[in-house]
């Protein structure tokens, strides 16, 4: 898949419908039609992403 936020295929596949842009440096998840998207905090957590605008 393409990265949703900016729109390029430096995405790479972390785990079952996981994937991480590596322009981004943004995790997202996919259930089904929708991608929730994650920033990954320096301890290896996610957090929540909120787009700006
Ligand atoms: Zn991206």
């Amino acid at each position: 898949m393409n990265c949703p936020v900016c729109g390029g295929n430096s995405v790479g596949k972390v785990g079952l419908e996981q994937f991480y842009c590596w322009e981004c440096f943004l995790e997202y998840q996919r259930h089904g039609d929708i991608v929730k998207i994650f920033s990954v905090a320096e301890d290896g957590s996610l957090v929540d992403f909120q787009p700006v605008g």
